[in-house]
């Protein structure tokens, strides 16, 4: 892919990149079918991404009329490839296996193999006979909502539709690799004043924060909304506490360490607290603790004077009762996933009687993440890019994510040679700068 980096660097016109072979193979991060087994008898936190991550050369498939061919300079570590990684709740070679029985064209997806990630940032190469906005050179992002068009369902919120799939999870030929197959609907512009590795770490985390919070779909948040943040240094957290400090509303964060406060103070937030520190135990062994809610909901009291009006909830079984306990009459938990555990329990009194909203959210249509893009591209939201590994050692990177080692959001370099390429707008970067270094390690 070298000629890919020289016309780069050289800024080629148009009708240079559309010029340029696309390779028959390319280097990706996948994971094999033959090892979906790998992990029986194995406990969650022992399942090693190292090991069924592997980097290495796969067949290049041809694009289809909608699809572009992206030259991938980076890409970034989501918690769906640490999923992938360890084959939970369900290997995802049964969604490919699904979206194979869709048209001629998915028939591509079910392979032996699936490339993953949910994230890129690079330059469009080839694009298929259908698409129109977009020409060969263009600088990108890629958000990962995959969705069939010409579905009717697809055309209120493409969140409902039917045929809704996350890109390089539920798909095959994901980010997190040197060439990637992406619709042209997922593709948005490249922040100018971003390195290709801050670009690439943004668009499924800010955008799923943004629906969660900011756009019309789930809980709305207006200015002096109180709002309690779990994870708030983590990848959502991160971009939700940034959301709640640009909409006026007040901040509650929780952390697990003081370098992780230490980041919320450079970000200007207030309220926070070392769920660490603090020790609570809501559940007593197959039993929650209603008192240790109480003291969560005091903790809150005591640093704002009220209660959350929305919960940004997405640990899940471990705290997803105090979320529902402490969160305001009237007011929203809002839910995104449930990384320690799917099966959730709270106490329904206190729901109903404080007559309290449950809204599930999940990723982002085009349109909020065009948003969520855009305010990136202004200087408006920041990346929260902590550390950056190769391509090569993606499975370590995956390893930091599932042990909570990391802070922010971990990039991969894919093409990028080196870290600090790819800005064009050095004015904006400079007056942002302090902030684009608030999560670096
Ligand atoms: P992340 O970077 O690992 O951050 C999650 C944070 O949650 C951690 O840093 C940790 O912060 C906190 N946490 C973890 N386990 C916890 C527990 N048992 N109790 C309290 N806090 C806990 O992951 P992420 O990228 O933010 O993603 C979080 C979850 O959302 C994952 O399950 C992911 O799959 C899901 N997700 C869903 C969507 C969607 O579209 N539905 C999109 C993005 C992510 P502290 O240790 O500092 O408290």
């Amino acid at each position: 892919m070298q000629h890919v980096l020289d016309a780069i660097q050289a800024n080629a016109n148009a009708e240079v990149f559309a010029k340029l072979a696309i390779p028959d193979s390319y280097r990706g991060v996948h994971v094999l079918k033959s090892e979906q087994e790998m992990w029986q008898g194995v406990a969650t936190k022992d399942k090693d991404p190292r090991r069924s991550l592997h980097v290495g050369d796969v067949p290049t498939p041809a694009v289809a009329p909608d699809e572009v061919y992206v030259a991938v300079m980076a890409s970034s570590i989501n918690f769906n490839t640490v999923w992938t990684s360890i084959f939970e709740p369900v290997s995802t070679f049964g969604p490919l296996a699904r979206l194979a029985r869709e048209s001629e064209w998915a028939k591509r997806h079910d392979q032996p193999y699936q490339v993953v990630g949910s994230d890129a940032a690079g330059v469009v190469l080839q694009v298929g006979s259908a698409v129109r906005n977009w020409k060969p050179g263009d600088r990108v992002t890629v958000h990962c909502n995959h969705v069939d068009d010409q579905d009717h369902s697809a055309h209120d919120d493409s969140m409902m539709a039917a045929n809704q799939r996350i890109w390089g999870y539920e798909t095959n030929f994901g980010g997190l690799a040197e060439l990637a197959i992406v619709k042209a609907n997922q593709l948005m512009p490249k922040p100018a004043h971003l390195t290709w590795e801050e670009a690439a770490v943004n668009a499924l985390c800010n955008s799923t924060s943004y629906r969660m919070l900011v756009g019309r779909n789930a809980a709305r948040m207006k200015q002096g909304d109180v709002v309690l943040i779990w994870g708030a240094t983590g990848g959502i957290g991160a971009y939700a506490t940034q959301y709640v400090l640009n909409g006026g509303g007040i901040p509650i964060c929780m952390v697990s360490s003081p370098d992780k406060a230490e980041i919320l103070r450079r970000m200007g937030v207030q309220h926070i607290i070392d769920r660490s520190a603090a020790g609570y135990q809501f559940w007593n062994g197959d039993e929650q603790d209603e008192t240790e809610w109480r003291r969560l909901g005091k903790d809150i009291r005591d640093l704002c004077g009220e209660d959350p009006d929305i919960v940004f909830e997405h640990p899940g079984r471990s705290t997803f009762g105090a979320s529902m306990y402490v969160v305001k009459r009237g007011g929203a938990v809002v839910t995104c996933a449930a990384t320690s555990g799917f099966m959730m329990e709270f106490d329904n009194r206190f729901f109903w009687m404080r007559s309290k909203r449950l809204i599930g959210s999940h990723f982002a249509n085009y349109r909020e993440a065009w948003e969520a893009n855009r305010l990136v591209s202004k200087g408006m939201i920041h990346p929260v890019l902590s550390r950056v590994f190769p391509l090569d050692e993606t499975g370590e990177a995956a390893y930091q994510v599932h042990h909570n080692a990391h802070e922010g959001k971990i990039g991969v370099l894919a093409l990028a040679p080196s870290e600090g390429l790819g800005v064009t707008d050095p004015a904006l970067r400079a007056k942002v700068v302090d902030q684009l270094n608030w999560f670096r390690r």
